[in-house]
């Protein structure tokens, strides 16, 4: 049987028209053909993070960036917002760089309360915060405008924010945010192949970055700037990834921005709706819920193993039995990427018949 459709939140499906796009001849990257592909992606990139600043293309998956980011920009003390297993490992990381960190942790399936962030802000001595927007294990959406505007609210307080499975499906509004470093790795919500992360850097982060002695070389904010003014990066990319970046943002264009957010708002919308027939209580809170992916509480008497099981053996459909530590205790489905009405209306059908066997 050939390989399962991904409504697994990330990474997803990918299209045979990407595909054939990243096979492209391939280009050296110290020349003006490389220089052009680069510049043709700014449009289109700085469009979705909504921000005037260069963005930068990162050859790692998003945690080279997210780690990176905190080598550029701690000082010393750092505040991570930990709502799921992404979030919560953030926290790790910048212990493991040796940075004193610091939590403000909700439960796995609430969302970060702007005003806790004040509270603890208030308490002194953090230079730098991390948010997730969208937590994938989750499905959180958290309040971004409402964090930022508090972690603003605190001077030469830097706020990165990681948009892994939120950016092109609802605004991120960097700059209206005020947010210092926004990143995105392009295996979930942009649905190419994993490889490839983009993110941009405020002018205050950039200023932050010249004042830290060892943040290290391959995501040095400095060279990353220095290489884009001349649409260029610091090391070799992965320009196969980035011929198929330049498809999928002219597909976007294509749509238009407003029309593909539109888009995922409907398709998960359905699943919320099928979820609700069924009685699977959605596991965010309402007000609060990714439009990229939808997690549901798995219920007592509900053999989700075998659902899943039954999904992919006959129907050839992968939906994702939950992650980290509420691995069985939630399933997700995604809608992210290409996805349509018809693309999830058919597995909407396939969940159906399958759960009408089940109650025998
Ligand atoms: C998938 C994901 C990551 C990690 O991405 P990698 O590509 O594995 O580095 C980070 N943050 C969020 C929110 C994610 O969904």
């Amino acid at each position: 049987m050939s390989s399962p459709k991904l409504f697994n939140p990330g990474p997803v499906d990918v299209s045979p028209e990407t595909f054939a796009a990243m096979s492209h001849t391939m280009i050296g990257h110290r020349g003006k053909d490389f220089e052009e592909l680069y510049a043709s992606l700014q449009p289109g990139l700085k469009e979705i993070f909504g921000t005037e600043r260069p963005v930068f293309l990162s050859t790692s998956s998003a945690w080279g960036v997210m780690e990176g980011a905190l080598r550029n920009l701690v000082k010393e003390k750092v505040l991570c917002l930990c709502c799921g297993a992404f979030s919560d490992k953030w926290l790790d990381v910048a212990k493991k760089c040796g940075y004193e960190a610091e939590a403000i942790q909700v439960e796995w399936g609430e969302a970060i309360d702007p005003e806790e962030v004040r509270k603890k802000l208030s308490e002194g001595g953090f230079d730098t915060v991390t948010l997730i927007h969208s937590e994938t294990s989750t499905g959180v959406l958290n309040d971004l405008a409402g964090v930022a505007k508090v972690v603003k609210s605190f001077p030469d307080t830097m706020l990165i924010v990681d948009t892994v499975s939120s950016l092109s499906t609802v605004d991120v509004d960097m700059d209206a945010n005020g947010v210092d470093v926004m990143l995105a790795g392009v295996q979930k919500a942009l649905a190419l192949p994993p490889g490839l992360a983009l993110f941009a850097v405020s002018e205050a982060a950039m200023e932050r970055s010249k004042t830290i002695p060892n943040r290290g070389y391959y995501f040095d904010f400095l060279e990353f700037a220095k290489n884009d003014a001349a649409n260029n990066t610091p090391t070799t990319p992965c320009i196969s990834l980035l011929f198929g970046l330049q498809f999928m943002l002219g597909q976007i264009a294509k749509e238009g921005f407003s029309a593909r957010k539109a888009r995922h708002a409907r398709t998960n919308a359905m699943i919320a709706d099928w979820a609700e027939k069924h009685g699977f209580q959605n596991f965010a809170p309402e007000g609060y819920r990714s439009l990229a992916l939808s997690c549901f509480a798995t219920p007592e008497d509900f053999d989700q193993a075998t659902f899943i099981k039954e999904l992919k053996s006959r129907y050839n459909f992968l939906i994702n039995g939950g992650y980290g530590k509420i691995k069985g205790k939630t399933f997700r489905i995604s809608n992210m990427g290409n996805e349509t009405e018809d693309s999830m209306q058919e597995l909407i059908d396939a969940m159906d018949i399958i759960l009408e066997e089940m109650k025998g």
